[in-house]
């Protein structure tokens, strides 16, 4: 029984790969991800569905195009069978180690397991166009993030997802209203973006002109290193532009946890609402929506909080934006645990990656991303461990 969901979850998975490599190669080149169909990068004819099944064919065919004979990169093989090989270790943990206890069966905990393979999923395509770009792309955070909040509103289990205070959840949900402002004004042009902005529509030009793939590296190099005052911006006055667009969701944020925690017909209302002594079904998927836009803004804060600390310290930018959306969309899928949790992984992680490519004499930069996520993926296998091990260390 073991071996059949296995193979069923790997097939699936490569599956997933298989689509993955078509985000992989046209996202980052402004292709359309449903028009044309899959070609060849080469001769252009449309692959036929039994030259595209994924891992079979490539090895069928030995990595080669069936009209002209072009290679294809085994880059194609490699993802189709990592992302089968991450659903597969991810329902291994989940269903037949048991690594978490909110999660024991598959019928009745299947909206989290999907949520979490499309979180895995997000995470690998947006580090493989990362460690590709230096460039994130936002797209794949956004989606990930509104599948997160979808999913916990919908099917809550509040086994999985950190519990949360009602106040705290007001906080969330008055913080993510102020973001909405702030993004508003940013697009009615009553605020200025910061240098990311700026930074992020010149790296859409520079790809759009590079159709074929060929002038890869040039955005490598252009991205690579951090912004500082060399490229003709003063990084520390347009951090200032990124607090002010912060401003709106801190002041909403504090001010609806002030008004529930000390407003005393507020404070009622609010509490019974999330007080579900009725078998309330509303306080249920409130909650749930809550804890997932709670850990949206955890999970972003953490990195923004750095990025804007680190710039204004250092006087260079420091952690990019696509950071910032890759973590809120962590926090958004798993709660504000996890996130928070990966936030202090990560760097070890990457440290243990510097330090290999130090004996190894290589200069070879990664971005940031890759670490985040890796240390992501880490904190939910070992979420319960790491829970428990706070727990003791509370008492
Ligand atoms: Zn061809």
């Amino acid at each position: 029984m073991d071996i059949i969901s296995i193979i069923f979850v790997f097939l699936f998975g490569a599956c997933i790969g298989s689509f993955l490599n078509v985000v992989i190669w046209r996202l980052p080149r402004g292709e359309s991800l449903a028009f044309p169909g899959s070609h060849c990068p080469s001769c252009g004819r449309a692959i036929r569905w039994y030259d595209n099944v994924p891992i079979l064919s490539w090895c069928i065919l030995r990595g080669k195009c069936r009209f002209c004979g072009v290679q294809i990169s085994p880059r194609y093989l490699i993802v189709e069978a990592v992302t089968g090989l991450l659903m597969v270790g991810l329902w291994v943990c989940y269903y037949i180690m048991h690594v978490r206890n909110g999660i024991t069966i598959f019928s009745s905990t299947w909206p989290t397991f999907i949520a979490h393979a499309i979180l895995i999923c997000g995470l690998l395509a947006c580090s493989l166009i990362d460690i590709e770009t230096f460039t994130v792309p936002l797209g794949i955070c956004w989606f990930v993030a509104l599948v997160g909040i979808v999913f916990a509103a919908v099917f809550p289990n509040s086994d999985v997802i950190p519990n949360i205070t009602p106040a705290a959840g007001a906080l969330g949900i008055g913080a993510v209203a102020g973001l909405i402002i702030a993004l508003v004004l940013l697009h009615r042009g009553l605020m200025q973006p910061s240098f990311i902005d700026a930074d992020y529509g010149a790296k859409n030009e520079n790809q759009t002109d590079s159709g074929d793939g060929n002038s890869q590296k040039q955005p490598r190099q252009e991205h690579g290193v951090a912004l500082s005052s060399r490229h003709g911006i003063n990084p520390r006055k347009e951090i200032l532009r990124e607090i002010l667009f912060l401003a709106p969701a801190i002041i909403l944020g504090i001010g609806a946890y002030m008004l529930v925690k000390h407003v005393q017909p507020v404070s009622e209302l609010w509490t019974s609402w999330h007080s579900d002594a009725h078998g309330n079904w509303f306080a249920r998927h409130l909650c749930g929506f809550e804890t997932a836009l709670f850990g949206y803004l955890i999970g972003g804060l953490c990195v923004w909080g750095m990025r804007i600390l680190g710039t204004l310290g250092f006087g260079k930018e420091a952690m990019g934006m696509g950071d910032v959306h890759i973590m809120a969309a962590v926090g958004a899928v798993t709660g504000w645990m996890i996130p928070t949790v990966a936030f202090f992984l990560a760097p070890i992680f990457g440290l243990l990656w510097a330090f290999y490519l130090l004996i190894r004499k290589n200069q070879h930069e990664l971005p940031y991303g890759p670490w985040l996520s890796a240390a992501s993926l880490a904190a939910m296998i070992f979420h319960d461990k790491i829970a428990a091990y706070f727990k003791n260390f509370g008492h």
